[in-house]
């Protein structure tokens, strides 16, 4: 089997210990020579300014793609158009295009009155705004405010006929329903990437609420296998097991790009990496690496 692509999530730190944890998770997966790292955004003000920091600190760390994520929560179009040329300005031309959520407690999503009212409308804007490299969200499982799976899909292609490349899914732990899914997408004319994602489990009871929230199904099968973990290590094991086999599946079913959601926890995914095989041979990827 070929080497897979690589990316890898993470989020911005919200203190100086979080940072430090930053710094080592992108020091650590740096050399296993991802195509990207995303960093991931918030709603308001100050969560913006802690994705151009996060942004900052990675570049200063390491030398890797970076696509920013932005969502049209709370702002007009002009102002998202603004976050995304400052982005530019650090030299990040790749954005992942999102509409972002409902806050806390509605059930649908409210744009502001002059902002975008979803990602494809989002895609449109950027993409007349300047020479963008644009990543989208998908859902193997459908979008929990979706009318349906076609409507969904037909979602997704608009997306795309907006000037998306690429698109990352929701994480989604059984990879027959990823396979489907991408399957789904071939046949209503999406020529595009679809990306799985790959959700280390790091904390299977944190990781339930999670999933709960976006509408992502945990098979009975995992639920019995952490039950039956008597230990932390015991946890681990299972949670690198469960996700190489996950990624073995899909890459014999042909998928060649796996990106991963670290959670700014570098050692599940490298150790996930080790069990494919992958070697961290990229050491020019870090900064103040071999020349
Ligand atoms: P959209 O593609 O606009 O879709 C939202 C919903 O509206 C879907 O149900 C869709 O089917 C429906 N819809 C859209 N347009 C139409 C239409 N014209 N007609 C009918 N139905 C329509 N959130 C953050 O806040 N920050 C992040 O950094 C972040 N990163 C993410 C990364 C990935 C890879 C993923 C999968 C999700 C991420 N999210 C993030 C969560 C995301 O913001 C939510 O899932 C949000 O609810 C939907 O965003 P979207 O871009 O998929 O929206």
């Amino acid at each position: 089997m070929a080497r897979p692509h690589l990316s890898f999530e993470f989020f911005p730190p919200h203190s100086p210990a979080a940072n430090m944890r930053l710094w080592s998770s992108v020091e650590r997966l740096a050399p296993l020579g991802p195509d990207f790292v995303s960093v991931t955004y918030g709603a308001g003000g100050t969560t913006r300014d802690r994705t151009r920091a996060a942004i900052a600190t990675i570049k200063e760390r390491a030398r890797l793609q970076v696509a920013a994520h932005l969502t049209c929560v709370d702002a007009t179009r002009s102002e998202t158009l603004d976050v995304a040329r400052g982005f530019r300005r650090m030299g990040v031309k790749r954005i992942v295009a999102l509409r972002g959520d409902p806050p806390k407690g509605a059930d649908r999503f409210v744009a502001h009155p002059d902002g975008y009212g979803s990602a494809a409308e989002l895609v449109e804007g950027l993409m007349r705004d300047g020479d963008y490299d644009i990543t989208v969200a998908a859902y193997p499982e459908v979008h929990p405010e979706a009318a349906s799976v076609s409507a969904d899909i037909d979602n997704l292609k608009r997306k795309f006929d907006a000037g998306a490349q690429r698109a990352i899914c929701q994480f989604c732990f059984e990879t027959d329903t990823f396979l489907r899914f991408r399957d789904a997408c071939a046949d209503a004319g999406i020529a595009q990437p679809i990306l799985p994602g790959i959700l280390p489990v790091e904390n299977f009871a944190k990781m339930q609420g999670f999933a709960a929230r976006c509408g992502a199904g945990i098979p009975e099968w995992m639920k019995a296998a952490f039950g039956n973990a008597q230990t932390e290590a015991e946890a681990k094991l299972l949670a690198v097991a469960i996700a190489a086999e996950q990624a073995t599946d899909m890459m014999e079913a042909g998928v060649d790009h796996l990106h991963f959601y670290t959670l700014n926890d570098p050692d599940l995914t490298w150790d996930i990496c080790a069990a494919l095989g992958l070697e961290a041979n990229d050491m020019q990827a870090v900064a103040g690496g071999a020349a």
